[in-house]
């Protein structure tokens, strides 16, 4: 199915339901912060899209445009948003004043603990009492995120997938304390976004990362011992398993640095030795190879 169509399908009134969520605050301008601001515009929502500098906000607004014009063509025969429709709902911001007139905020910030700890006191202090926080984390515990702020039943966790907008299906994480009404808001913001949500609960790394996360380590151990190379590693999953893409590829689609960010909070949530990142993947990270996003990883995107 491809949702982009969904994402850029006619528009629900956002205004109209119980629980109202106009404006979304978007923490977080990488990979995945510009997919959400992209897919929550696209839907008739207003964004606010923050992170560290003026510079990463042009290269997201650069993207989103990219964007929006390769599947605006297909979107716009649904009804869809033009492309200066969908930029006008989106505000890029490294200041969080903006904030206060969030009814949700999707945090998408780099996935260290540090960082992460150092954005929720900030959004709980400048954002309604009634805002909704959910965490695209990929491992660290939404109970853990939940008691950085004020508001722990106002906290849960939405792993979006990458590419936003192309994925129809959020990985929606109750913490210990997400109260019912948190997770009914956060699922009607994403049938708003054209997606549907699966509940979880609560464990570092929920359903999906805890599984896919040692599949690539383990891939990447794979090539590092030199049982096969990265072409050869991935061919198997792809035409023996018909996986659409095999585990390096799929990690050089998430980032490897998100990766290994990801395995060190498995391993230290679980203190568990089936979760120790590869070298290779810390030494390909120690060298800026990221993946697509920096053009190369174990594979070359370059070209
Ligand atoms: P990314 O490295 O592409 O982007 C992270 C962004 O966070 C950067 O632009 C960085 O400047 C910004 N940032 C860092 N510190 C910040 C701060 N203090 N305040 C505001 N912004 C700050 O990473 P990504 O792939 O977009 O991942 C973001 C989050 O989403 C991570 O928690 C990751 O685990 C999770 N996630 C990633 C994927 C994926 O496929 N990449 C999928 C699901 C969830």
């Amino acid at each position: 199915m491809n949702t982009t169509l969904e994402a850029g399908a006619p528009q629900a009134d956002v205004t109209q339901e119980k629980h109202r969520i106009a404006t979304v605050g978007v923490v977080g301008a990488g990979v995945m912060g510009v997919g959400v601001a992209q897919n929550l515009a696209q839907t008739g929502h207003r964004a606010i899209l923050l992170d560290l500098d003026d510079e990463i906000l042009g290269k997201a607004r650069r993207e989103i445009e990219r964007n929006v014009r390769f599947h605006g063509m297909m979107s716009r025969q649904k009804g869809g948003p033009t492309l200066p429709e969908v930029m006008e709902r989106i505000t890029f911001t490294t200041d969080y004043a903006p904030f206060a007139e969030c009814d949700f905020v999707v945090e998408n910030a780099t996935e260290k603990e540090p960082i992460k700890k150092g954005i929720y006191p900030v959004i709980d202090e400048v954002c309604p009492p009634h805002a909704v926080f959910a965490a695209n984390t990929s491992c660290i515990s939404i109970t853990r995120i939940g008691g950085w702020t004020g508001r722990p039943d106002r906290v849960l966790g939405m792993h979006f997938m990458n590419p936003v907008p192309l994925k129809p299906v959020v990985e929606t994480i109750r913490g210990h304390f997400t109260s019912q009404d948190t997770i009914d808001t956060a699922l009607l913001l994403l049938r708003q976004m054209g997606k549907e949500g699966i509940v979880v609960n609560d464990f570092p790394g929920f359903v999906s990362n805890r599984v896919l996360m040692i599949t690539i380590n383990e891939a990447a151990w794979e090539v590092m011992d030199g049982v096969a190379t990265a072409e050869d590693v991935d061919r198997i999953f792809v035409t023996c398993f018909g996986h659409k893409m095999g585990p390096l590829a799929t990690g050089d689609l998430i980032g490897l640095d998100t990766i290994l960010y990801s395995l060190e909070v498995l391993y230290e949530s679980y203190n568990d030795p089936k979760f120790r990142p590869c070298p290779l993947l810390r030494k390909m990270v120690d060298a800026g190879l990221h993946g697509r996003k920096s053009g190369k990883g174990f594979f070359d995107y370059t070209v």
